[in-house]
């Protein structure tokens, strides 16, 4: 098992980089950018994105039933539940606040007036021409979010739910049913089989769909980078870039793995070690929840993560808990306020903290999900400045649109190592050693 885990990672990683170099090499051309509908990008799509995607839905209604079942107790669940949400709106807060303090300290926005004007009108311009974007971003609003979020948690027709790919509604109704499942006790007991061996079904077939990983990233890698190219790094964004790279790896490397120690006593880097074929997925993919899938199969069979705990928190974290997403959100809005010259007090930072938090929670796991609900942050802070006549438009985001999905990648892959982290913490709440399920409630 552990051999070809090995060597499943290694695979990944040779994709990544012939992919970085083929986009490079052969499709990068300044003058002539490629767009969405390139045949690199198609074919991953085909190859990786679509086969992930189809387990996600399955996947989220069996695990968290079984993860359900298996807990049995009510109280037990209570506690699982509670540390949990406690466990996702600690670390993003955290990951807020290191974004803000660096984008504070950092002051990437402070450019050359001249070089601040062109990529303002570029940006302002770049999202005029986007109406697939402006149409995403009409909708966001403080309340809106909040009565979006309370929909989806409380849904009138689960199939629905589902066939839009909304796991929240899902979860609350797989919940639900799981409990009454547990509560059956014998009447119920061939449910319980049923949802047990179609899980064990859905993990073969996952370990099956993952050995497509390393071509899927190849395609998905030769679009973005043939797509911006590598020389973006170093342009006037490369300050900006640069807060949210570093906030992103202090944030994976250090205060995550410090959380994970601190509550299991395990190695955390020999447990990221272990999640790599996660990790790199999500970095290729951009999406927690196609990750989804993956994160669960090496969690549960290479990472030591308990089907109890796993089941409840990857599921769940794959949808609302997003650390990366967080911190990204509150560096990138702090930086067009910046850019456009507008300087924010301790109160509108304040507002940033605790929107951005919201703003991810709201976010779906798919690409380009935080540049959206960005917007909800950047409203609550415009709210707050009115009277001084100084607002941000929200065509400031067209600015960071271009090099949006490479900062994507790298922020999937921390709210996927979140979410890992999570379940490993609560393996130690909720262990799958003592194997029987279902007492009756
Ligand atoms: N792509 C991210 C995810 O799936 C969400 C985002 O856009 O920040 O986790």
């Amino acid at each position: 098992m552990k051999k070809s885990a090995n060597l499943l990672t290694l695979l990944i990683i040779l994709g990544m980089v012939l992919g970085v170099l083929f986009g490079q090499f052969l499709l990068f051309d300044p003058d002539n950018t490629i767009t969405g509908t390139h045949w690199t990008k198609t074919a991953g799509d085909l190859i990786l994105i679509r086969p992930l995607k189809l387990m996600v839905i399955p996947l989220i209604f069996f695990s968290v039933v079984v993860g359900i079942t298996r807990i049995g107790d009510p109280s037990k669940l209570g506690k699982l539940g509670g540390a949990t949400l406690l466990y996702y709106f600690a670390t993003m807060l955290i990951a807020v606040v290191l974004g803000t303090t660096l984008v504070t300290l950092v002051q990437p926005g402070d450019l050359p007036q001249e070089i601040q004007a062109e990529l303002v009108s570029g940006g302002e311009a770049a999202f005029d021409n986007n109406t697939d974007l402006q149409g995403k971003v009409k909708d966001q609003s403080m309340g809106g979010a909040w009565t979006n979020i309370l929909k989806q948690v409380i849904p009138s027709n689960v199939i629905a739910e589902m066939a839009a790919g909304r796991p929240l509604g899902l979860i609350v109704f797989a919940i639900l049913l799981g409990l009454a499942l547990a509560a059956g006790g014998d009447r119920t007991r061939a449910a319980r089989d049923f949802f047990d061996a179609g899980f064990e079904g859905l993990m073969i077939l996952i370990q099956w769909i993952i050995w497509l990983t390393p071509i899927g990233v190849f395609f998905l890698l030769a679009w973005t980078v043939g797509k911006i190219g590598m020389a973006q790094l170093i342009g006037p964004l490369g300050w900006y870039m640069g807060v949210v790279f570093v906030g992103l790896l202090l944030h994976m490397l250090i205060i995550l793995p410090l959380i994970l120690f601190l509550f299991t006593r395990i190695n955390p880097f020999g447990f990221m070690a272990r999640m790599k074929p996660a990790l790199l997925t999500a970095f290729g993919t951009d999406s927690s929840s196609a990750t989804l899938p993956v994160t669960m199969e090496t969690a549960e069979l290479h990472a030591g993560c308990s089907k109890r705990a796993s089941n409840f928190v990857l599921p769940l974290g794959s949808t609302i808990n997003m650390d990366g997403t967080a911190l990204y959100e509150a560096v990138a809005v702090v930086f067009l306020f910046q850019l456009y010259g507008i300087d924010l007090s301790m109160t509108e930072l304040l507002i940033v903290v605790i929107t951005a938090t919201l703003a991810a929670v709201g976010a779906a796991g798919i690409p380009s999900a935080g540049l959206v609900t960005m917007v909800i942050v950047i409203a609550a802070v415009n709210g707050s400045l009115e009277g001084s006549g100084l607002t941000l438009p929200v065509a400031a985001i067209g600015v960071i649109l271009g090099v949006d999905r490479i900062l994507d990648m790298c922020r999937t892959t921390v709210n996927v190592w979140g979410d890992a982290v999570g379940a490993r913490i609560m393996t130690q709440l909720t262990p799958d050693d003592v194997a029987e399920p279902a007492e009756p409630l």
